[in-house]
């Protein structure tokens, strides 16, 4: 059994969770169809809206103050403030999109979660 931090490692660099090494995105989101090192299906990848609500938050969180401060400091007009921060607050979600997918799917991987299904469900 692999050490979860190093799974959940791999999984922040974009690494398949199973072998630590084969690229785990074909584009910047887009989830590759299997590994190319280990050959491991990353069909079940089901993260969902999961990454994008923590990284709302992570990037509220470190871009906010700043604004806040810029705006009540300096009184720029709007479209300054607008200028600086939306494209901001855009950047730091996009860096933090990919690792926190990649994270995401390391963890689905590492608890073996699916979706849940009832005892006697024949469907
Ligand atoms: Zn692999």
């Amino acid at each position: 059994m692999v050490d979860k931090s190093k799974i959940m490692g791999a999984g922040l660099r974009g690494r398949c969770p199973n072998c630590l090494e084969g690229p785990l995105f074909d584009g910047y989101l887009k989830f590759a169809h299997e590994c190319l090192t280990c050959g491991v299906s990353f069909a079940r990848e089901d993260a969902g809206d999961g990454p994008a609500v923590f990284v709302i938050l992570i990037a509220s969180f470190l871009v906010v103050p700043f604004a806040l401060i810029f705006q009540m400091t300096l009184e720029p007009p709007i479209w300054l403030t607008l200028l600086i921060w939306v494209p901001a607050i855009i950047i730091v979600c996009l860096a933090l999109l990919r690792p926190f997918r990649g994270l995401m799917f390391a963890i689905q991987v590492m608890n073996n979660a699916a979706p849940g299904h009832l005892e006697n469900d024949e469907n």
